[in-house]
């Protein structure tokens, strides 16, 4: 199977089993952008839930919050978002087309060359010298590199010709640097402490999607971790592992996840690295650690007169923290847990069986309820009502059961439970494993501790 086939048969499983939908589907798409159905929207509240237990609950010096998706338009002038945030683009004289010279670059030597360090100018040059043509048309008549905004701009005020431009957040992180002071004070928190958030962020993306991987409106799961210098780059190392350990302890394969640093650091960073995952398209980013220095929260001071410092309690030291950032987007992180869980077995009997081998703590549903019979509807309901007041539970009667297993196992769903005529008489169950197939049977009492013990993350 080629790895670009591979995707494309996750994106139809995806539609056909109701993970994820095509956006606006019926007027034709709107691209980049997609609807979860009802699995997927389990599989990624899910993944969400995971991060937040994994790095706010079990963390007692991590503080969450919720912020406005809309900020005041300075909040944006301060974190350079309104002078900088844009992309080289490239316009194909040709076919109309635009695109990314960074990325023509990186398709064109195939991931070989990083574009990450190039001026515009030595693109323009790499482009011109390696003839690299227009992915579309294949014809080389390219304009120059011009900077596209990212951030898109809404505006506030009903007056016709006095409104104000405000714009869609690009990134969470400034919903907690902005809560600061706030968070601080009411946690009573001291450093290093960190504030989270999960929500959406929206970035006028223009480049080919890749499904999940790049959409114009995704949710990010990021947290600021604030501290003194001298112990930054100890805690800066600490997240890179903390963030590795959290995706193996959900399953991934070490082989499949690499760190990397990054050659060129925004001028106020210190530090910065990436962990990419092997995606179907290759390796590629899925979450970002930063060493932002006193960056952000000098820019918040400076723009908005509030001293955004921290006065440590024993030595009344008055300083503003370093920050260290730990990004990763919640799409992003569903779609590498969808690649990741993707399988075709062989079974004894010749045929293939798909099956989405998600970490139990993630699959949208826990346990199936399926009576063997319809006429032992009664019973299996009885069962479904007991489940479900604990987990997602599924429930489906119609067609052979082989047929049912088969579809539970295309959604990843950990557990089956199947009633039969013996339930009736003694109570029990066939309780089937999704990974090993094997079947056993279990009181119809013992089930919740049974599922509760094997789905913890
Ligand atoms: P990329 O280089 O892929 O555009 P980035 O370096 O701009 O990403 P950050 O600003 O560091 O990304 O955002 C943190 C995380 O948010 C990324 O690691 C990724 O998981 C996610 N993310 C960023 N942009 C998108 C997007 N357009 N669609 C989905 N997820 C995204």
């Amino acid at each position: 199977m080629t790895e670009l086939k591979n995707l494309d048969k996750i994106v139809n499983l995806c539609k056909g089993r109701g993970f994820v939908f095509p956006g606006s589907e019926i007027y034709g798409g709107f691209a980049n952008t997609w609807d979860y159905g009802p699995v997927g929207n389990e599989l990624k509240k899910n993944v969400k839930n995971a991060w937040w237990k994994r790095f706010v609950q079990e963390s007692p010096n991590t503080y969450g919050v919720d912020a406005a998706i809309l900020m005041n338009p300075r909040v944006w002038d301060a974190s350079g978002h309104t002078q900088n945030f844009s992309d080289p683009l490239m316009d194909c004289k040709e076919c109309k087309q635009r695109f990314r010279a960074d990325n023509l670059i990186e398709d064109n030597s195939k991931g070989k060359v990083s574009a990450e360090a190039m001026t515009n100018e030595q693109m323009e040059n790499y482009i011109a010298e390696h003839k690299v043509n227009c992915p579309n048309c294949g014809k080389f008549n390219w304009s120059n590199i011009r900077q596209f905004k990212l951030m898109f701009e809404t505006s506030r005020g009903t007056v016709e010709g006095q409104k104000d431009v405000v714009y869609l957040r690009p990134e969470t992180c400034q919903g907690e640097y902005v809560n600061f002071l706030n968070v601080q004070r009411t946690a009573r928190a001291k450093v290093p402490f960190a504030i989270a958030q999960i929500g959406k962020s929206f970035r006028n993306e223009i480049t080919p999607g890749n499904f999940l991987f790049r959409t114009i409106e995704f949710e990010q799961m990021e947290l600021q971790m604030f501290c003194k210098e001298e112990e930054s780059f100890k805690i800066y190392d600490d997240y890179k592992k903390q963030a590795r350990e959290f995706l193996l302890n959900l399953g991934f394969k070490e082989e499949h996840l690499k760190y990397h640093d990054h050659e060129k650091l925004a001028h106020y960073a210190k530090a910065a690295c990436d962990i990419f995952y092997k995606f179907p398209i290759g390796f590629s980013e899925l979450n970002g650690i930063h060493h932002r220095s006193t960056w952000d929260l000098s820019r918040h001071s400076e723009f908005s007169g509030k001293a955004m410092q921290y006065v440590d309690p024993v030595t009344n030291e008055k300083f503003t923290p370093n920050v260290i950032e730990y990004s990763i987007g919640a799409d992003r992180l569903t779609l590498a847990v969808l690649c990741e869980a993707y399988d075709e077995e062989t079974l004894e009997n010749g045929e293939t069986r798909v099956v989405l081998h998600f970490h139990p703590a993630l699959a949208p549903y826990k346990v199936a309820i399926l009576p063997l019979q319809k006429n032992l509807g009664e019973k299996a309901r009885e069962v479904y009502a007991k489940l479900s007041k604990e987990f997602m539970c599924d429930y489906d009667e119609a067609g052979s059961i082989g047929k049912r297993y088969r579809r539970e196992d295309e959604i990843g769903t950990p557990f089956c439970v199947t009633i039969d005529f013996d339930t009736l008489n003694d109570n029990t169950v066939t309780i089937r494993d999704r990974d090993t197939m094997e079947q056993i049977r279990l009181p119809i009492d013992d089930l919740v501790d049974y599922v509760s013990t094997r789905i913890k993350f």
